[in-house]
Parts: structure tokens; sequence; C-alpha cells
């Protein structure tokens, strides 16, 4: 046997406990270090002239268009401010449809003729990039027009330092369109969309009578899990390192049941991987607040404290880059997929979403008074409606093949969209369907605008883990995210559905106020009439039971609500009337837009399972295979060579041994003959094509390899296994 257990070095892991923990750091000082590499508003403040300041900060926090002229003056701070930082180089940093970040550097420095070299970089090269961006995907946007993409500086999100031991460079957050101004990234919707929310929650503030609000923006708090294991392993994954996930591997005896690391106590070469993790980030000037231990075993949990949509999801990939890059300084691998290991808890994002007012008013935060009050059930019945109306979106925004192993298993939650609202407040919606309300569950307090809410509590004593998309006090949560996913899509989505919503109930509470005298008591008659109506058609999607629950899914069947189990059958509805017409109404996504979305997502799918069943195939021949005839040899050998002794028991295990393999081999066959397959010409086929029979053949192949893994003797087996990936710390 060549390849051993105790070949093991686990250098990291030992070297750790041996001197890491001598080399302590002073303490951070995180108020100090806080966004020291980012071009914030203190450097900008401090760098550029003043009027020039002022206009910035009137784009940044009043979404007022760039003044063109501003570009070169702040250039030039933005290069001093990096040079001085160290930075030689800078990228345009953008998010194409990979769902990833990406960036092409150049570097400050323009060597001259005489010898010497000068810093250039102008206001066109801070506005402006053109990036050579043919091979990303566009879904077919850009081909029929030019093989060109442009980078747009986004001087809404500030720009910053990312550090090697050998160097620096500056990344400036940038949106990335054709030619002819499509967009073929994830940061223009998700602007745009803010925009169509921005302009509907106004609309309906105002006929609240609230004053001073100009704007009104969604705030979005991402709650990441990750994984972190000894970077030992990983390289000796072939499935890890071109997955993401490992595609055989038998479940430990000892996985999750206990119970005993979530919320345990860290570990501490983890402890000390988070501490750094999160200082980089304090220095981007990510707000990062919470850190756990997550329910499966090396699963942990980081969340930051919410912000602004367009900066938390840019902040969101800072964060995903930041905890990869920071782990292998501490010989571990994160792994961000959604499920890495088979049979223990995956990972995923929960996706907190509000809205607040340019003057800090949270409108998902039940008020003090009946006319706050009145106001809050307003914005959040129509969050209701949105989910309700666009089960489907939701679906498909959370719609990738490696999410395909959570959504539906008992980790996380279904593939059925339904909100929970807490018992409080779904018992208040109930009264407001039902007519004048008059009374709530602490008694006549509700009448909608005829005293206050109960207060709800923002913990309410029994969270729903379950659902979806849960009310949690102040905000609501998605949860189906997946962990490695850009959650720009998921908020472009929230903010165009809500945005729908909240301009629905606008014109029907206008059309109720039309031609009345403007009193308080028409005006609330009129809301209880827009609330009732609306709740009349949505209510089917409130729930708050048990989503693991089977009697569930029956029942979200009768109530006609979408079960939308894999990704395909999801995005088989993304180009349908009703959301080509609703992302083209709040010039979001036109129907081009949309559809080269749905090209690539498709793409995606099929490129992510057609890669896994290649690599199983690869696996299972080239490790799983030859380690079972080895063994097989092995006992034959003995039994063989066995003269006078009684080996019956090793005959037994041989031929248990040598029926495996058989079946094993025929699995392999089988894959071998689905991975050849094309399924069709077009994409959409493959995607089928993958769906129906590639994964199920990688399954069974998995299925007995699995199977092999239990009874192959420890050291012939060729792989790191659960027990070794998932305990050593
Ligand atoms: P919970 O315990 O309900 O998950 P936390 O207070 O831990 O609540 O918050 C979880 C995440 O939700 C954090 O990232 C937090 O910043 C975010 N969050 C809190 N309030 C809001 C809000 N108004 N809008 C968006 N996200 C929010
Ligand atoms: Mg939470």
């Amino acid at each position: 046997m060549s390849i051993l257990k105790q070949d093991y070095n686990l250098l990291a892991a030992k070297k750790y406990t041996g001197n890491g923990m001598s080399k302590a750091s002073p303490p951070m000082d995180i108020e100090k270090i806080f966004g020291e590499n980012t071009f914030g508003r203190e450097a900008m403040k401090a760098r550029l002239p003043k009027g020039i300041y002022k206009s910035l900060l009137a784009t940044i926090e009043k979404g007022q268009p760039l003044d063109p002229g501003v570009a070169d003056a702040v250039a030039m701070a933005m290069k001093e401010w990096a040079v001085e930082k160290g930075a030689t180089h800078y990228t345009h940093w953008f998010q194409p449809l990979t769902g990833f970040t990406a960036e092409k550097h150049d570097s400050f420095i323009t060597p001259n003729r005489g010898g010497g070299a000068i810093a250039e970089f102008s206001g066109k090269d801070l506005v402006q990039g053109e990036p050579d961006a043919s091979s990303f995907p566009s879904g077919g946007v850009r081909a029929t027009f030019e093989a060109r993409g442009y980078t747009a500086w986004d001087p809404t999100s500030p720009a910053f330092i990312v550090e090697n031991p050998k160097g620096k460079y500056l990344a400036i957050p940038t949106a990335f369109a054709s030619w002819t101004g499509e967009a073929l990234d994830t940061k223009i919707p998700l602007l745009r969309s803010m925009q169509a929310l921005s302009a509907q929650a106004t609309r309906v503030l105002k006929l609240f009578d609230v004053k001073n609000v100009t704007s009104v923006y969604a705030t979005v708090g991402n709650e990441q899990e990750y994984f972190l294991i000894d970077e030992e392993f990983y390289y000796r994954r072939p499935d890890l390192i071109t997955c993401g996930r490992t595609l055989v591997g038998a479940k430990p005896p000892k996985g999750q049941e206990l119970d005993d690391h979530y919320f345990g106590s860290i570990p501490d070469r983890v402890l000390s991987c988070m501490l750094e993790t999160e200082k980089e980030l304090y220095r981007l000037g990510v707000p990062v607040k919470t850190r756990h231990n997550e329910v499966a075993p090396s699963q942990y949990e980081i969340a930051p404290i919410y912000e602004n949509a367009n900066i938390a999801a840019d902040h969101q990939q800072i964060v995903m880059l930041t905890l990869q890059r920071v782990a292998r300084r501490f010989g571990l691998v994160c792994l961000l997929h959604e499920k890495p290991f088979a049979g223990i808890n995956g990972s995923g994002k929960h996706n907190n979403w509000s809205m607040s007012t340019d003057t800090g008013m949270n409108l998902l935060e039940p008020g003090d008074n009946p006319h706050d009050n009145m106001q809050f059930l307003f914005f959040c019945t129509a969050v209701v409606l949105a989910v309700y109306r666009h089960q489907d979106l939701l679906r498909i925004s959370v719609a990738t093949a490696a999410n395909d192993h959570r959504l539906g298993a008992n980790e996380a939650p279904p593939a059925i969209m339904s909100v929970f609202l807490g018992e409080q407040l779904e018992h208040i919606f109930e009264q407001l369907q039902k007519g004048p309300a008059t009374e709530s569950k602490q008694g006549g307090l509700l009448g909608l605008g005829v005293g206050t809410l109960p207060h709800l509590p923002r913990h309410a004593g029994d969270r729903n883990r379950t659902s979806p998309f849960a009310f949690t006090g102040n905000k609501f949560e998605f949860r189906a995210v997946g962990s490695s996913q850009s959650v720009s899509f998921s908020n472009t989505v929230l903010n165009v559905i809500v945005a729908d919503a909240l301009d629905e109930m606008a014109a029907l509470l206008e059309k109720k106020l039309k031609g009345k005298k403007k009193n308080k008591k028409a005006f609330e008659a009129a809301v209880a009439e827009v609330l009732r109506e609306v709740l009349d058609e949505a209510m089917p999607v409130i729930f708050g039971g048990d989503n693991y629950s089977d009697e569930w899914h029956e029942e979200a069947e009768k109530r006609g609500l979408l079960n939308l189990r894999t990704t395909l059958d999801a995005l088989d509805h993304l180009d349908d009337k009703k959301n080509v017409k609703l992302f083209e109404k709040f010039e979001v996504l036109s129907e081009r837009e949309l559809e080269s979305r749905l090209e690539v997502f498709i793409e995606q799918y099929f490129m992510t399972v057609n890669i896994e069943g290649e690599t199983t195939e690869a696996l299972a021949r080239t490790y799983v295979m030859p380690a079972a005839v080895r063994y097989l040899r092995e006992l034959v050998e003995t039994v063989d060579e066995a003269g006078d002794l009684d080996v019956s028991g090793v005959k037994e295990t041989a031929a248990e041994l040598a029926e495996l393999v058989n079946k094993f081999r025929s699995a392999i066959v089988e894959l071998v003959k689905q991975n050849k397959a094309l399924g069709g010409e077009k994409v959409h086929d493959k995607a089928v094509h993958m769906r129906d029979d590639v994964i199920p053949a990688m399954n069974d192949v998995r299925h007995w390899a699995d199977r092999l893994e239990r009874v192959l003797p420890h050291d012939a087996w060729p792989l790191p296994t659960y027990r070794e990936i998932l305990f050593v710390k």
C-alpha cells in the first residue's frame, strides 16, 4: 500500500499548538483600525477640497448624480492615499454574473523614456475601465453587440486596499456593463432595485404624511456560515479542490448528533483565525459583530452589523474573500460550499433585510403610537404580499446546484416560500383580515389606529428556525440563501417585489382617499380597507408551524403555494411574463438582461454538475476502485496461502468485498455512460440531463463507495475521512 494514513503530518495543526500561542499579538484597538484600509469619509474629508468633498457626499448620501468634474480631484487624492499606504497597483473590482468578484490589476506607475517612472491615475482611470471581459458570462448579451465590457466607478462603496506580504493594491468597487449599457453584473440591478424601492416607499410615506424623508434604502445584514478544515485534508481531496464539496465519504459514527458543537467554545487555532479575519475586516471597514460555532463539527458563523444593501453586498463579498484568504495563514481552508459533507449540516447565509429612511427610521420597526403602527403594518403587509405574489422569484434567487442539497433537506428551509410572523403579529393580521380590528391578544389595543401595537418583543420566544422568511422583530430574515452565493440577486428581488407591492397598495390607498376630505378617521379607515383587501389575497403565505414537516408540504399544496424543488424547476419560471413585466416596469432588468441571467444560471447549473460528475468518475476509478481491488487481492492471497488454517472468515470477507466491488463497478459504468451523454444541444437540455441522469448516477456511485469505505482497512483508504476532516481542529 502506498498511501498510508501515517503519512499525515498535520503540521499546521501541530505547529499551531506548539508555537502559535506564544506569539501573542497586542490586543486590537477596533476603533483605531476600523476602516484604515478604506478610502472612506475620513480620508476623503482630509484629502479632498471642500467643494469636491461636499459634491461627492451628496452622491454617496443622497444618491445625487456624480458630478463628472470631481473625478480628477478624487482620483488624485485616492491615488495619493493608496500610494502612501503602499499600494503599487489598482483594480476596478466588479461582480460579474459568476457570482464571484473579478479584478484586473494595473500599475499606478508608468515608466517613462527618460528612465524614471511617473505615477499615473486620472479621473478617467477612476471612473471607467475596460477589462478584457470577453470570457465573463453574459448570457448572450454581449456577443451580438461587441465583445467589450466597461466598468464604472461606484462612488457609494468605498475603495479599499488589499494586502499581501509582498505588496498591496487598491480595489475600486465598480459596476460592469456592456457597451450598450446592459448590466453584465449583479451590482447594477441591485442599485436600480434600490431606486425603485426608494421611489415607492417615499410615495407611501408621503401618504402617511411623514416629513423630511427624501429617500429610503434597503438595509441588509448577512449571517455567513462556513467550515474551517485543516489544509492537509483539503489538498488530499480532489473533490474538495475541484468542487468545493466531498463527492464520496461515509458519515462518521460521531457526527453532529450530540449537538455539542453548536455555540460550544471555539478551539484556539480557529479562534486565532477568526480574530485575524475580523481584524482584517475591521481595517476594511466591514462592521463584523458576532461569531460562534455552528451546528456541524468544524462549522462556524460570522455576522456584521447591517448596512445599506449595496455596501452590504460588497462587504459580503469581502467577508467571503477574507475568510478564505486568512484561513490559509493558519493552515486552514475555509469551505463556503452549501453542502461540503453529506449527512452533516450544510451552510447558508441568513439575509436580514429591512428598509430605512434617510432620516434613520426603520420602516419595519413596530411603533409606539397608533400612527406609526399603521405605517408599520402597511409596510409589513407589503412584504407579505410581495412574498406571496413572487414566491417563484425568491426561490429562483437562491437556486443553485449546491443549494439544492440543502433546500428541502431537514436542515434548511424548504423550497416552499412562506412567511413567519410570530404568534402575536399573525394574530393581528388575522384580525386585520376579518375586518375592523378591535382587539389583540393583549386585549383591546389594536383597533388599527386606536391604540398601539402590543410591544412586540424583538426576540419572540418561539423563534421559528424552519421558516424560509421570518419576521424577527424589526426586519425580515430570508434564510434560504446559499453560503457561497452573492447576496445581490436575492436583495434585488426583495427590493423589486416589495416596490411592486408598495406601488399597488399605494395606488389602492390613493384611490380610496380620492375626493375624500383629509381627516384622520377617513385615512385610517382607508388604510384598514387596503390591508384587508391585500391580506385576503396574501394570507395563505403566512405560516407559523414547522416548515420541515410533511404536513406542511401537503398543506402548502392545498394553499396553492409553489414548491419548486430543484434549481431547474425554479429557473424555468424566471422568464415568465409576470417576471419580465415586473423587472421592466421598475427598470431593474430589461427582458434581454433577464434572459441573459436565465441563460447564465442554467449554464452554471449544468457546468457545476458536469464537473462533479466527472470528478466523481475520476475518484471512483482512480482512487476508490484501486484501493478496493488491492484489499481484495490481499484477502484472496491470504486464502490461497492459508494452508491448513481455517480462513473461512477471510473467505467470507473476500466474497462480501467482491460483491461490493461488482456493484460499485456497475454504478461506475452507468456514471461513465451518463457523463459521456450530452443530453441535447441546448444548454437547458444538458442541464435537464444533469439533473435527471447524472446526479442519480453520481449518487449511486457514492452509495457504493461509501459502503466500501466502511469495510476497507483504514490504511488502505486513499482519502481523508470525515472523521479526520471534521474533528482535527
Ligand atoms: P437575530 O438574533 O434575530 O439573528 P441579530 O441582532 O443577531 O438578530 O442580527 C442578525 C443580523 O441582522 C445582523 O447582521 C444584524 O445587523 C442584522 N439586522 C439587524 N437589524 C437589521 C435591519 N433593520 N435591517 C437589516 N438587517 C438587520
Ligand atoms: Mg438570525
